[in-house]
């Protein structure tokens, strides 16, 4: 047994100052509690400068694309955007395994314990089987010809199945609200319905809230007629999503830039579990825009943190997500930050009854954030997250 102690410990849901954290020799959280008003070292209590806390979750990445690091240019915008995700696809093999091998372990030396991850294909497979992460592997369906759709579904299966042999957790997932048929668009939510998850980007960019308010601009261009099956019928990216939605389903929502209010409550009628994950680093890097974060805050939305994918990010750093939410969004405060990139992304991704939080039973790795401005709760630029050591 040890007790690790810090200036706070950080349960997954709230600060206990001076507060104990008791872990068995597996990480099984054996207890909780304080050291009461003092901090004098007491025999058999390892102390830390900083805030204890359980594993980051980063509930949203593409780790297949790590090969891209720095390749593509920042603030082109989304459809610029994804026409060079998709030239830089057929990158050399070997490349994009080792790149996705280097991207898992800077993922784990920064803190982060568990990865909801989006993929095309199943090169990641035998990675995620090796590595100390636990993975949520979406596979992405995307294709805006209708008579395509069944091979389509037909092919995620088969990527599905090659994750499902190696013992990992996978399910399929629509891309985005504007990159598929309407018919695999409802088979992909009903393949997501059946495994109780769904991850999809949401109002991320300019080009994707003109393409459907006004059924035209860049996407549209660059997309052409392909989009005439569905486009008519839905004036907002997300009013797609919720169509097909069952109420029940964990639903990730990525990005949501544009979201407004009148979204989050259009949420709330349709669908019980929708986790509002925000990547600002990778909005940033495409758009050099930021979501509403105070409103998400404001409305006590469940939000959870992602780093989108290395092609538009510099970093896998959930810690360095929310020092730019703590320098844009001060009032979040860094309880409400702390939860979303611990617990609500653990719930997100159905993970909480193992990771996310310092509950008794748990085994959600025991981390030593430092460097914290005390006297204001916030993070500083040298904040750094390390593993207490096992
Ligand atoms: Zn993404």
């Amino acid at each position: 047994m040890r007790v690790i102690s810090g200036h706070y410990v950080f349960t997954g849901k709230e600060f206990i100052k001076n507060g104990t954290v008791e872990i068995d020799s597996s990480g099984k959280i054996v207890s909780v509690g304080s050291l009461g008003d003092s901090i004098v070292e007491k025999e058999g209590t390892e102390f830390f400068n900083g805030i204890i806390i359980p594993g980051f979750v980063n509930a949203h990445c593409h780790i297949e694309l790590s090969h891209m690091k720095g390749q593509i240019p920042q603030h082109s915008g989304m459809t610029a955007f994804c026409n060079s995700v998709i030239s830089y696809r057929n990158s050399d093999v070997n490349e994009q395994i080792s790149a996705m091998y280097e991207a898992d372990k800077l993922m784990e030396n920064e803190g982060i314990v568990a990865v909801g991850d989006i993929s095309n294909n199943d090169l990641s497979a035998l990675m995620k089987k090796d590595s100390r992460l636990i993975y949520h592997t979406f596979v992405e369906t995307l294709n805006l010809n209708p008579c395509r759709a069944e091979e389509n579904i037909v092919n995620a299966r088969i990527v599905k199945q090659t994750f499902e042999n190696e013992g990992l957790r996978v399910s399929i997932t629509p891309h985005a609200p504007y990159s598929l048929s309407e018919k695999l668009f409802a088979k992909s939510v009903t393949e997501g319905n059946n495994s109780g998850i769904i991850s999809i980007h949401n109002e991320e960019s300019c080009d994707e809230m003109e393409l459907f308010a006004k059924k035209q601009g860049k996407m549209r261009d660059f997309f052409g007629k392909d989009m005439d099956d569905f486009l008519p019928k839905y004036d907002n990216p997300l009013h797609r999503i919720l169509k097909y939605i069952a109420p029940e389903t964990s639903l990730l929502l990525i990005h949501n830039t544009h979201t407004n209010e009148q979204d989050y409550r259009q949420t709330l009628k349709q669908n019980r579990k929708t986790t509002w994950v925000l990547c600002p680093a990778s909005n940033l890097y495409i758009e050099n825009n930021l979501p509403d974060v105070n409103m998400f805050a404001k409305l006590n939305a469940h939000v959870a943190i992602g780093t989108d994918s290395l092609s538009s990010n510099t970093n896998l750093s959930i810690l360095q997500e929310l020092k730019i939410l703590d320098s844009k969004f001060p009032e979040t405060g860094l309880q409400n930050l702390l939860r979303w990139a611990t617990l609500n992304g653990a719930e997100a991704l159905n993970l909480d009854s193992e990771l996310g939080s310092f509950d008794l039973g748990k085994r959600p790795g025991v981390f030593v954030l430092s460097n914290i401005d005390f006297r204001n709760m916030r993070l500083t630029e040298n904040s750094q997250i390390k593993r207490v050591k096992s």
